[in-house]
């Protein structure tokens, strides 16, 4: 087998790749230097909008592209960089087949890149291959916007999801929509306002007409701006967010509590207490058995502890429940909550009553809270391995990228 074959099943090179020499600078690190061309054509194509446009001239001459590593070795490309006459954008350099156009790295490269930043986050990226964090941004961004630029994520949408993340500390948001459907997102923008909720709708364009459901929490800012720009979709109200409003209940219920034991001298009792609070949040069936324990002590140590968690875990079964049993078993929920003396949840059964015609569609027509609550966890979970994001168009390239289903294959499962 001759050397250049075994180098281009190595390095992944299409047929479209022709390598005409090899070098190794050497050193702890070797570089292995591979000058290519793309195959001749009487006509290159403009690397910026794709048109076929007559050769113009060698450019600045020789250009780089990193490659994948090949064992110890860091792999180079070198190629001139040549250029076409473009009538739409004047002589700008061809597009070649290893690389996006503006990179200083090869296609494969950058897709691996993107990929451990999806899996783990940017620093590890730019740590593992050797390369400045900012040139991993790039790479991320101009991988999403490659893919947006493919694929449209609005087209056909009839059921979606309408929510706010936060970004950063300080009332700093992003809009997200998801579609019911997938699961994935399919658009996100900075800031929670009835301006930003206009923005999709502009993005979205006659396709509102086919939107035939909403789900949201129960924000005006979301509610005024559907009703005018979608008026034949049905908004739903999330389960996730009602759900959420019981947890918000308990939680008040429990500090009230606490509050009262410190200040009748009970120290220990209200120190014991104050570790409660993210066990009361949790989901019961997640919860260990020793944790289960700790909870029905409850039962006896604080009634009004105990009966909150109890709301709140029943409000969680009934959203489970068919549409028919659920209404039934809501109008008991609200009597019980109204008279359960816990003014938290008090409010909360009036606030659900107002609502309840938006909680019902949610349940009649199986939009659960699936996607809501499974988006927001992922989206939790990438500002987490970033150690959150200053720059909210980094944060919704990364959303965009993991929840949009626009990341990258690894290069050698897409290379066949
Ligand atoms: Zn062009």
């Amino acid at each position: 087998m001759r050397v250049s074959k075994v180098l281009k099943a190595i390095c992944g090179f299409s047929r479209e790749v022709v390598v005409i020499g090899v070098g190794v600078i050497s050193g702890p690190r070797p570089v292995l230097e591979i000058h290519v061309r793309s195959k001749l054509r009487r006509r290159g194509r403009c690397g910026r909008c794709g048109q076929l446009g007559s050769w113009f001239d060698n450019g600045g001459g020789a250009r780089r592209w990193r490659h994948v590593d090949a064992g110890f070795a860091t792999v180079e490309l070198v190629a001139v960089g040549r250029r076409v006459d473009c009538t739409g954008c004047g002589p700008t350099v061809a597009a070649v087949p290893w690389a996006r156009h503006d990179s200083a790295f090869t296609r494969a490269f950058e897709d691996l890149v993107v990929h451990d930043a999806i899996v783990g986050n940017k620093a590890a990226a730019a740590v593992r291959y050797g390369i400045s964090w900012r040139a991993v941004n790039n790479a991320c961004v101009r991988l999403a916007t490659e893919a947006l630029d493919r694929v449209d994520l609005l087209d056909g949408v009839t059921a979606i999801a309408i929510d706010e993340v936060k970004y950063k500390k300080g009332q700093r948001y992003l809009t997200v929509v998801c579609d019911h459907a997938t699961g994935k997102v399919i658009w996100a923008a900075k800031g929670r306002s009835r301006a930003t909720v206009g923005q999709f709708f502009d993005a979205l364009g006659d396709r509102a007409d086919g939107l035939e459901f909403v789900t949201a929490d129960g924000a005006a800012w979301i509610r005024d701006v559907v009703a005018v720009r979608a008026p034949n979709a049905i908004v739903c109200l999330d389960t996730f967010h009602v759900i959420g409003w019981a947890i918000d209940a308990l939680d008040v219920v429990r500090r009230q509590e606490w509050n009262r034991l410190r200040q009748a001298g009970a120290a220990g009792a209200a120190k014991e207490f104050k570790g409660l609070r993210f066990l009361l949040r949790r989901n019961w069936e997640n919860l260990a058995p020793g944790q289960r324990a700790v909870i029905d002590r409850l039962a006896r140590a604080n009634r009004r502890t105990f009966r909150a968690h109890q709301l709140k875990e029943e409000l969680r079964d009934i959203f489970a429940l068919p549409p028919t049993a659920a209404r039934w078993a809501l109008d008991q929920w609200l009597a019980w909550a109204s008279r359960s003396k816990l003014a938290p949840f008090v409010r909360l059964a009036r606030t659900i009553r107002t609502y309840r015609p938006s909680i019902e569609a949610t349940l009649e027509w199986r939009l659960t809270n699936g996607i809501a609550e499974s988006n927001n966890a992922s989206i939790g979970r990438i500002r987490t391995n970033a150690r959150g994001f200053h720059d909210p168009h980094a944060f919704i390239t990364m959303i965009m990228l993991d929840r949009a289903g626009l990341n990258p294959q690894l290069p050698w499962d897409h290379a066949a």
